[in-house]
């Protein structure tokens, strides 16, 4: 294992990806194969999320650490990636799934629930229809936020074959930030409690063998994939070399929103940000929050749902002065870089 210690905040950081499809649903790829391109990726751990499907047998594959969860995948709607669960759920009823996660102790995320509100385009030949989470009164305990997969679908250029070829070699292009509404019902629904409802950033790997085209092609390997929506875990202590209670620590550090979410195909280094996502920290004077980047970027600062900042800026440091929940995003250039979870001022 890497030493992942940062220094100056006294935490260690972890990244990891979640939303993988193996060969057990619509994945290419066996346990050998996604955790090898996880090493190479650079990753500690992953988390394979199969529809539908437990089958996957987690433990440490490549000096990875394999997570399992399950995407319960409805037909046309509602995905929802469960974590922590010991049996497979399947149902197409999101209040009843939501409610059956939390029984059997585990934890999910709804899944790409704005897909398609920005589309764009889609080969024409395909079936494929955007799934979305339809009622967004009924609550998940956390979202996701951003898949790169999903993004991508939403703006795949099909009008001519250079911008179909441009649109597979170029993916990284596709996918810019957020999808806006997502963030919006994700402010929302943490503004009406007092603890937080915590984002993922996903990818939705599947490493595609795709046969429409002229030659078979398998687009976007897992290697690629991983390489791009990453999620950094801050964690006050580190790793244990227990499975089990690493696990645990990475379920539980998720749950609790210490995940920063970064885009690696935008730029490298995370920011650092203090306090650290997730964290609760009591008002007080001269309490601010930082933010160090690694090169000039564009910083907006959310407060209860409402933008109080938005400068270009390397570093910068905001002082506290009112309760509520903040949350950082980082842009660098015109692409979306990085998202915290909000920090609790109270
Ligand atoms: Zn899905
Ligand atoms: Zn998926």
């Amino acid at each position: 294992m890497t030493e992942n210690k940062n220094k100056q905040c006294n935490t260690y950081r972890y990244m990891g990806a979640i939303h993988i499809h193996s060969i057990f649903s619509d994945g290419t790829g066996n346990i050998d194969e996604i955790s090898r391109a996880a090493k190479k990726a650079g990753l500690d751990w992953i988390i394979i999320t199969d529809h539908n499907s437990l089958d996957i047998e987690e433990g440490y594959y490549n000096e990875v650490c394999v997570i399992k969860g399950e995407e319960i995948s409805p037909l046309n709607d509602n995905h929802y990636l469960a974590i922590g669960i010991r049996e497979c759920i399947n149902s197409d009823n999101p209040a009843e799934f939501v409610k059956e996660v939390k029984n059997q102790g585990g934890f999910g995320f709804a899944a790409h629930p704005d897909e398609g509100i920005n589309k764009k385009g889609f080969p024409r030949n395909n079936k494929y229809s955007p799934i979305k989470w339809t009622n967004k009164n009924i609550l998940p305990d956390g979202v996701e936020i951003w898949n790169w997969f999903s993004q991508w679908c939403d703006n795949l250029n099909d009008k001519n074959i250079f911008s179909l070829i441009y649109s597979f070699l170029f993916g990284n292009n596709l996918v810019n930030e957020p999808c806006n509404e997502t963030l919006k019902w994700w402010d929302e629904l943490n503004a009406k409690q007092e603890k937080i409802i915590p984002a993922i950033g996903g990818v939705d790997a599947h490493a595609f063998k795709v046969k429409d085209y002229f030659i078979p092609v398998k687009i976007f390997s897992y290697e690629k994939m991983f390489k791009t929506i990453t999620n950094v875990l801050i964690l006050d202590e580190p790793l244990s070399d227990d499975f089990t209670i690493r696990k645990q620590q990475i379920t539980e550090g998720l749950k609790k929103g210490n995940n920063l979410i970064i885009n690696r195909a935008v730029d490298k280094i995370p920011p650092e940000i203090t306090p650290r996502c997730g964290e609760s920290i009591k008002l007080k004077e001269a309490e601010y929050l930082t933010i160090k980047t690694n090169k000039k970027s564009t910083i907006k600062i959310v407060h209860n749902g409402r933008e109080i900042c938005n400068k270009i800026a390397h570093n910068f440091q905001l002082l506290l002065k009112e309760a509520g929940k903040y949350r950082v995003e980082i842009r660098v250039g015109k692409k979306g870089f990085a998202y915290t979870n909000p920090i609790i001022v109270y």
